[in-house]
Order: C-alpha cells, then sequence, then structure tokens
C-alpha cells in the first residue's frame, strides 16, 4: 500500500525547530490526504475559504519547505506545471490527460523493474518514474474530451 504518515511529518518538523502554524498545518494535511496530487493553486483554491489570509505564495513557500525536508516530492511535467506529492518513497502514477489529476497506483515493485532494466542494459537506474495515461472518472463522466491538434 502507497501511503504517507502525517505524524512523521509533523515530527520531523519540530525536530528542524520550524513553526506549524495552522495554515502551514493544513497545507501539509491538505497534501497528505488529498489523492490527487495537487497544484500550488489547487491547495490554494482548496484552502482559501477557511484561511482567508492564505496566498499563492504562502503556499509555495510552505511547499518549499516541506520539499527541503523531504516531505513532499515535486513532480514536474513538460509544460511547466508542477503537482506535489506526500509519497517520497518510489512508486507509480496514473494521469488524467484531461484535467491532470494524478494518483498512486500499485503495481509490480520498482525495485523488481528496476533490476529487471539494469540487468538488460548494464546501465545504473538512479531514479525513474513511470506513469500511466488516460481519462479519469470525472472526466469520463463529463464527457469531456483531449483537445485535438
Ligand atoms: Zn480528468
Ligand atoms: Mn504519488
Amino acid at each position: 500500500m502507497v501511503h504517507c504518515d502525517i505524524e512523521k511529518a509533523m515530527d520531523k518538523l519540530k525536530l528542524k525547530n520550524i513553526r506549524v502554524t495552522p495554515q502551514r498545518f493544513a497545507v501539509l494535511e491538505y497534501l497528505y490526504t488529498y489523492p490527487g496530487h495537487p497544484t500550488v493553486e489547487e491547495i490554494y483554491k482548496a484552502l482559501v475559504d477557511k484561511y482567508p489570509n492564505l496566498s499563492v505564495t504562502t503556499v509555495y513557500n510552505n511547499l518549499r519547505v516541506f520539499k527541503k525536508l523531504g516531505l513532499v516530492k515535486e513532480l514536474t511535467f513538460g509544460d511547466a506545471s508542477r503537482r506535489y506529492d506526500a509519497v517520497t518513497t518510489e512508486h507509480y502514477h496514473v494521469v488524467c490527460s484531461i484535467c491532470g489529476i494524478m494518483h498512486d497506483v500499485e503495481f509490480l515493485e520498482p525495485q523488481q523493474i528496476k533490476e529487471y532494466v539494469e540487468q538488460k542494459t548494464n546501465f545504473t537506474i538512479a531514479q525513474y518514474r513511470l506513469e500511466l495515461q488516460g481519462i479519469c472518472p470525472d472526466c469520463a463522466k463529463e464527457g469531456r474530451q483531449l483537445p485535438t491538434g
């Protein structure tokens, strides 16, 4: 099971003497509970009603702190958009080609694939990413189509 532990994340913040403001906690909690691998804007939109003083910059700065401590992983894409993942161990993703939502997927152990590829190619694999792309249930239900051309 792919999962992440917010208690451990909180311990790490305390250990590094990083003050956990209500906003900072909210951003962390959102990341650790929402399964869709949000962007900065998505986190901001989800929390601004409850925290009217929140800004996109605050969200971004918090993410930077979390990233530095290894509490989140930043996933970058060709189009320069970024999503944030609270599961920092290696795992797979399934990505909607229309709205970009991303979920974790359990599959063959990453280690097995790594060893297989190393044997076949003599490469030393340092890191990798596997994404399966398709259309998410919400987009399918709404009848959204992939942009053409
Ligand atoms: Zn979608
Ligand atoms: Mn993930």
